[in-house]
């Protein structure tokens, strides 16, 4: 049996409720897996206990229920999938690709010249540790060269990843599951064939596809979905404030998120279910803007 042509998924993470930027990226990679016929998952990042908020990840479902997002199969949870980066990393070390480290953020610090995420590794314990030294972390031993992909809407990117990333981490030093690792063994698992995310993760799509490669995995299709910013420039976030969407006014939430999306509705005020209707008829990325879109606070 051959899986469908095109499987997209929504991937929020339980560390806020939904705001006008994670509506945004909802809406965008549900219309474009519903448009191309595809199916649409739903796969909750719950691996980052530290930061999540107790709650948030019913209210995000219930949420995307009320405004009629319909996903398919049963929502995965990364929390109740710790053997599968398990297998993952073993797969890696046995094959060379990771090695533990060892390194604590104060020695990288002294050592390491700055990325364009943090400090770039230097490989100090590449070559293994010194015996009776136990590692701390685990990474991947990126590859030499540029990693490059050509994104649906932002057109080609690429990163040498050993001299712009480093090393970067797969398990980290407090036992979590990094992200890097986790996001990717889920899409393969889960058989994702197109990506629809948010512009801030184009910066970690590389380290997916080297880590893909690595674990000779199907390389997804991607697409960077625009990003929200306020008045001072910064994504919408947690971090920078942005108010939760209102369930309640759900229809006037999907307009704008359409609006942002450069799908501005025919007429001011229509219901929910017209609202998914059209967006559905006439739903193309070609229209999407691909630079950050102006969120006024308080608009
Ligand atoms: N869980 C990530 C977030 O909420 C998204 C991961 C992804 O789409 O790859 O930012």
């Amino acid at each position: 049996m051959t899986g469908p042509v095109y499987r997209g998924r929504f991937a929020p993470s339980p560390t806020g409720l939904l705001h006008a930027g994670s509506l945004a990226t909802a809406v965008g990679s549900y219309l474009e897996a519903r448009t191309r016929g595809g199916e649409w998952l739903l796969r909750i990042e719950d691996l980052d206990t530290a930061r999540q908020m107790p709650g948030a990840a019913d209210a995000i479902l219930s949420t995307l229920e009320s405004f009629g997002f319909e996903w398919d199969g049963e929502v995965v949870y990364q929390s109740g999938r710790h053997a599968l980066y398990q297998d993952a990393l073993a797969q890696l070390a046995m094959q060379g690709h990771a090695y533990p480290c060892a390194c604590t953020r104060q020695q990288i610090a002294a050592h390491a010249q700055r990325g364009i995420e943090g400090y770039v590794y230097p490989g100090t314990c590449r070559a293994g540790l010194p015996a009776g030294v136990a590692g701390r972390a685990w990474r991947l031993h990126v590859p030499e060269g540029a990693v490059a992909f050509v994104d649906g809407l932002q057109g080609h990117y690429a990163q040498d990843l050993s001299r712009e990333i480093g090393d970067f981490v797969l398990k980290r030093a407090d036992g979590f599951w990094a992200y890097q690792l986790a996001v990717v063994v889920d899409d393969a698992a889960q058989g994702i064939s197109d990506v629809v995310r948010g512009a801030d993760l184009l910066v970690s799509t590389p380290r997916q596809i080297a880590l893909m490669q690595a674990l000779n995995l199907a390389v997804p299709r991607y697409v960077h979905l625009p990003l929200l910013v306020n008045d001072a420039g910064e994504k919408l976030s947690k971090q920078t404030l942005a108010p939760a969407i209102n369930r309640h006014h759900a229809a006037a939430e999907l307009a704008l998120a359409l609006a942002r999306l450069g799908h501005t509705p025919p007429e001011s005020g229509m219901d929910l279910a017209s609202l998914w209707q059209w967006a559905r008829a006439n739903w193309s990325l070609s229209r999407v803007p691909a630079g950050p879109v102006l969120v006024s606070d308080g608009a």
